[in-house]
């Protein structure tokens, strides 16, 4: 590390997510595990948290386990922001599904959206979730009018609720000139992912819930006569009747099918040393998340509390040390906000957003195990949602079939987990958003 870099690090840093600072990791018995449950679910983010709480709801004795401390992958380090990001266009899933599936799908997204913010409250999980909205900028004039080109186009416009923000009224939304005007989705939320986590847990263990971390899933073996599975983990054997993948963008060769299937790709942040109110009000002064046309892509909003910028985005062609992403999210957060040139840096930290070959989540049944993977960098809505639809659907209630059952859930020749064609598409990706394409 340069002098240089070396000066945007505050005294205090820490290579470690910012939530962690209000929410502790969570330290729960390391209980030995029950020799059998009806419901083993395997990965304790928002998948497997918001199915185990349908389960055990339903009366299903369910048993969480994850492979390090609860909650310890995207789930509790990711951005906190709320979309209805289902990523490929209507024309894209119109060519590939058929203009009605195309659309059923789009309104899982729609849902999904609305559906947090309900069951946020429903459930009474304090995690800052606000409706703030969220600013796409255009990084060319071109990008705008393709902006505003789909916006028109768009099947379900009013159901989008977005309006197209010219470069000339674009202050109101953001302290900077670098985007040529963007569009505004007012329904999109943001909140403080580590907390929202937290809530659901409490809500899990409350429903009777036993969730179990350091206890890394070894091998699934079905039973005989479709019985069900015995699951050998690092704390002993168990055997379950049925056994939900919640492992994301950690999927690995416990569940060599969903591994050939889902991408794990390195997702960079950090965290500002605290601006002060008035200073960071200024930069976003309606306080919305913030991502932009280019297609390696970034996402910046404010902190809860509206001091710091939390700035983040991929920066490397190849996974990178977290103290080598900061100095590189620092540069890109100065090229829109040279104002921010002489800001330190408190926090850096990464994870690894499973990402799939349709860039949309896949869920349902391979060889009787359940799985929801695959949310492509936008899982707080859709891992809770479709977390949620699944655990009904090992309940076998109709209420959790949704329009991405029965989509293919294809892989690639010479795929096995290890995403060796990234740093090429990276790069390639990046001379696009350089020439403005
Ligand atoms: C830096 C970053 C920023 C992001 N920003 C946003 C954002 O702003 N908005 C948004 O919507 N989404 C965002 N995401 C994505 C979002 O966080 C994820 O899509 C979502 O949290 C996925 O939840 P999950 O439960 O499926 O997986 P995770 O929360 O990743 O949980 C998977 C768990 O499975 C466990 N596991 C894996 N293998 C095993 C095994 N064999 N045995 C036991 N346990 C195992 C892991 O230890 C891990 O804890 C971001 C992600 C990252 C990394």
């Amino acid at each position: 590390m340069d002098s240089i870099r070396s000066n945007i690090f505050a005294s205090d840093f820490v290579a470690r997510p910012y939530w962690w600072g209000g929410t502790p990791r969570p330290h729960l018995a390391l209980d030995d595990l029950p020799p059998k449950v009806d419901v083993l679910v395997i990965g304790s983010g928002y998948t497997g948290l918001c199915a185990s709480v349908q389960t055990a709801r339903g009366g299903r004795s369910t048993l969480v386990i994850d492979a390090e401390e609860i909650g310890w992958g995207c789930s509790s380090r990711n951005g906190g922001q709320v979309s209805s990001s289902i990523k490929p266009d209507f024309a894209r899933l119109s060519k590939q599904h058929g203009s009605d599936t195309a659309r059923q799908v789009l309104k899982e997204g729609y849902r999904a959206l609305a559906w947090i913010g309900d069951f946020i409250r429903e459930e009474g999980i304090a995690c800052d979730f606000r409706v703030t909205g969220r600013f796409h900028g255009a990084h060319t004039p071109r990008h705008y009018e393709k902006l505003g080109r789909r916006l028109n186009s768009h099947p379900d416009g009013p159901a989008l609720g977005a309006h197209l923000v010219p470069r000339s009224e674009q202050s109101s939304e953001i302290s900077t000139d670098f985007y040529h005007g963007g569009l505004v989705f007012q329904k999109h939320a943001s909140l403080d992912p580590a907390a929202y986590h937290q809530g659901i847990l409490d809500r899990v263990l409350a429903a009777g819930v036993r969730v179990v971390g350091y206890c890394p899933a070894l091998s699934i073996e079905a039973l005989p006569r479709g019985t069900g599975f015995r699951i050998r983990t690092g704390r002993g054997t168990v055997e379950a009747r049925d056994v939900v993948v919640a492992t994301g963008g950690y999927t690995g060769p416990l569940t060599p099918w969903q591994q050939r299937r889902v991408i794990p790709i390195g997702s960079y942040i950090i965290a500002t040393e605290d601006l002060g109110i008035e200073r960071a009000s200024c930069l976003i002064p309606m306080d919305r998340n913030i991502t932009d046309s280019r297609r390696v892509v970034v996402y910046y909003r404010l902190s809860p509390d509206r001091r710091r910028l939390l700035f983040g985005g991929r920066v490397s062609l190849t996974e990178t040390d977290t103290r080598v992403s900061a100095p590189r999210l620092h540069d890109q957060m100065t090229v829109i906000f040279p104002q921010l040139k002489d800001t330190r840096v408190t926090h850096s930290w990464m994870g690894f957003v499973g990402w799939t070959f349709a860039h949309v989540p896949h869920l349902g049944q391979h060889n009787g195990v359940w799985y929801s993977l695959g949310y492509c960098g936008s899982g707080i809505s859709l891992a809770s949602y479709f977390g949620t639809r699944l655990g009904q659907q090992v309940l076998g209630l109709k209420e959790g079939r949704t329009a991405l059952d029965d989509l293919p859930f294809r892989t690639r020749p010479f795929y096995h987990g290890k995403p060796w064609f990234l740093s090429a598409s990276v790069w390639w990706y990046g001379q696009l958003d350089r020439i403005g394409i």
